[in-house]
């Protein structure tokens, strides 16, 4: 009875301990904010990898990203090499070649085709681009 009673104790004193433990649990010191360029050091009992002001921050950051990823979405257009006029899928809306190869010959096309028709040929060509 007693060695049981006793036994009881000392397993009230272990879980009282690790209560401690995990209340005393800090999550690091000397951490600094994660935002580049912010270098704001970290309290030990912040969970989080930036700093107070960069939580907030960081969040509409995010939902900037988000937004522009929903607005990139997979486009499938068409080479505007003419010779190729290969369909090809992007997510860049600035891109016109289906590969670099295409885009090199199309750039080469152009400058074969300025020197004939003279230079403000190209530089009307330029602006177009
Ligand atoms: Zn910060
Ligand atoms: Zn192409």
């Amino acid at each position: 009875m007693e060695f049981r009673s006793a036994n009881a104790f000392r397993g009230h004193r272990i879980l009282s301990a690790t209560d401690e433990l995990s209340r005393a649990r800090t999550y690091g010191s000397g951490r600094v904010c994660a935002v580049p360029g912010c270098g704001t050091l970290l309290s030990a009992y912040n969970p989080s990898d930036v700093c107070a002001l960069h939580s907030g921050a960081w969040h509409d950051e995010s939902h900037q990203a988000t937004r522009k990823l929903t607005q990139r979405e997979e486009l499938t257009r068409r080479c505007a090499f003419e010779p190729c006029s290969r369909e090809f899928t992007t997510t860049n809306p600035a891109k016109k070649y289906c590969s670099d190869a295409c885009r090199m010959r199309a750039f080469q096309a152009r400058v074969t085709a300025a020197r004939h028709l003279g230079d403000a040929a190209v530089r009307q060509e330029r602006r177009a681009s």
